[in-house]
């Protein structure tokens, strides 16, 4: 029987075990073969990679809600989206959420990261992720925003503030519910601002990993301009929504 830490064993027999494999097609990763040394890191090959395509530049900002209602206090609150929500992106963003896929985030955050526009306004002071209630984070043990979230920020040269925006109640998954009026009544008064920050007049980027009706990232959105924010954008890795469509259907 083989004793002690696997960080002492030798690199090679290591590598030999558990090579790194693409997290799509289970390909054993190999540089200058399949991938490079950067994709290699993210455990994605080549041409699994190219299966992941971004929408159209012109394709990427969307109205919050699909269903926008009278008296909105935050009408032209946007959202930036990256891609469709379709496959590869559905497998990613599940198991991401519900088998622990923490590099799939890690993968997602990076071509995020590479592809927000860098001349938005002026500066973000801060990459807030949607907060998981301790319920869930117990279950899941991250929050897949934050991890979409986290090369954003560092991108962008702003502080990823996990602590700033908290759940104030649990809530169901909004993926139980199909209609927009159910999905908002579900979020509603789920977020506040923590006391301990100030956060007025901050240009804010706040990051979720889908958007379906926008509830939740419009409620999030609410309360940090009810806290003084100057400018709130939301930050989504994937949507099934089509440009200015609200019509589709609830990812599961
Ligand atoms: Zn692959």
């Amino acid at each position: 029987m083989v004793g002690g830490s696997i960080r002492h064993w030798p690199k090679i027999v290591v590598h030999f075990l558990f090579p790194d494999v693409c997290m799509l097609c289970g390909r054993v990763l190999s540089p200058g073969d399949n991938c490079s040394e950067e994709t290699k890191e993210l455990l994605i090959c080549s041409q699994c990679l190219c299966r992941i395509v971004p929408r159209h530049e012109d394709e990427r900002i969307f109205p919050c809600l699909s269903d926008p209602y009278e008296g909105d206090p935050i009408p032209d609150f946007a959202v930036w989206v990256l891609l469709h929500y379709e496959m590869p992106v559905t497998v990613l963003l599940r198991n991401l959420k519900f088998h622990s896929w923490r590099y799939a985030g890690k993968l997602l955050g990076n071509l995020i990261a590479r592809e927000f526009p860098k001349d938005l306004p002026a500066k973000w002071d801060a990459v807030i992720p949607v907060p998981l209630s301790e319920k869930r984070m117990r279950q899941r043990g991250y929050n897949q925003a934050s991890v979409l979230a986290e090369d954003l920020a560092k991108t962008l040269d702003a502080p990823l503030l996990e602590e700033t925006l908290i759940r104030t109640r649990h809530t169901h998954q909004q993926s139980r519910y199909t209609d927009p009026v159910s999905r908002n009544e579900n979020v509603k008064g789920a977020f506040a601002v923590s006391e301990k920050w100030d956060i007025q007049g901050w240009n804010i980027l706040v990051v979720d990993d889908i958007l379906t009706t926008g509830a939740t990232l419009h409620e999030a959105a609410k309360v940090l301009y009810e806290a003084g924010a100057a400018h709130v954008m939301g930050v989504v890795a994937a949507t099934h929504r089509e440009k200015n469509s609200g019509k589709g259907k609830t990812p599961a």
